[in-house]
């Protein structure tokens, strides 16, 4: 594993209180006020008016490989969508984070899901799934647990999955919003973030296989900074 290209991790002199110091690129991540992710509490949050969050997801074949301290899959069509607010987004990547980057009301979650979403101007939307793991599981992650230690292995190594990201949301859409950043870096800010409210159920076996690959790769919560926080239920 070429350890050069990596430049910050989650512990150690690159971890996640120095990233700002790394280079100039990365300075965003101590001097911004608009940082991910955070701890979203009940009292900072307004009701949204507005539009359900429309998905528009399907079994499609996505590319797996290792990028940076993580594995990230890569839609291979370009026809999954979501509509926030009338805007169109297009997902270009997913990935996840054990245990979880948000906090709901100081709870921690034991994994989080990104669907990173463009839309036509390149702006960013971030859809954010917390999972629980449980016994009563609902979704099947038998082939992610299988490939993702494989190419985590060395950054050449890529696999093909199948997959539907409608498997991984809640069926109930309520969701938390707010305008913040990337989680890792180079931490740029004006992300909209959109945070499932409800959780699917993941199985035990599975999260432990994950859990070896990609534990510990939440960033601390950074503080709201006045920002505002709004809930569509
Ligand atoms: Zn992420």
């Amino acid at each position: 594993m070429p350890a050069y290209s990596i430049k910050w991790s989650y512990d150690g002199e690159k971890g996640p209180e120095h990233w700002g110091q790394i280079c100039s690129d990365f300075e965003i991540a101590q001097s911004g006020k608009k940082q991910s992710p955070i701890d979203i509490c009940i009292k900072d949050i307004k009701p949204l008016e507005g539009k359900p969050l429309e998905t528009n997801y399907s079994r499609i074949p996505y590319l797996v490989k290792r990028v940076e301290n993580s594995v990230h899959l890569f839609p291979q069509e370009t026809n999954q969508t979501l509509v926030f607010q009338n805007e169109t987004y297009r997902l270009v990547a997913f990935h996840a984070h054990i245990p979880s980057e948000h906090l709901l009301d100081a709870a921690v979650y034991p994994i989080e899901w990104h669907f990173v979403h463009e839309n036509a101007r390149g702006e960013k939307l971030v859809l954010g799934a917390f999972m629980d793991v449980g016994t009563n599981v609902s979704i099947d992650m038998t082939d992610i647990r299988r490939v993702f230690p494989e190419v985590f292995k060395d950054f050449s190594i890529e696999r093909e999955l199948s997959l539907d990201i409608t498997d991984f949301l809640p069926e109930e859409k309520a969701y938390f919003t707010y305008e913040g950043s990337l989680t890792t870096p180079p931490t740029v800010e004006g992300i909209r973030w959109v945070v499932m409210k409800n959780r699917q159920t993941m199985g035990h076996v599975a999260h432990r296989a994950l859990e070896k690959v990609i534990g510990g790769t939440n960033r601390p919560v950074q503080p709201l900074n006045g920002r505002s926080i709004q809930f569509y239920e």
